[in-house]
């Protein structure tokens, strides 16, 4: 399991369970893009743009935890 994270959010990731229908670096490549080391840029979007895109995963290979809760 990957993780990626801000002060305000947390993305997981989970090599074994994607699929590689692609959905998230086609749809968010400020976040999610492959040819980046690390491949997920947590810093690239809004944190409710990530969450939507994450939600997103057809595998449930994303995850996500808010970090923030007193927004
Ligand atoms: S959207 Fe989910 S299943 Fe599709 S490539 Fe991204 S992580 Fe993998």
């Amino acid at each position: 399991m990957q993780e990626y994270k801000s002060d305000k959010l947390v993305v997981r990731y989970d090599p074994k369970i994607c699929i590689h229908a692609g959905n998230c670096v086609r749809e968010l490549p400020a976040v999610f893009d492959i040819a980046k080391e690390p491949w997920i840029t947590i810093r690239g979007a809004p944190t409710e743009e990530i969450v939507n895109q994450v939600k997103r995963c057809p595998s449930g290979a994303l995850s996500y935890e808010i970090l923030d809760k007193d927004r």
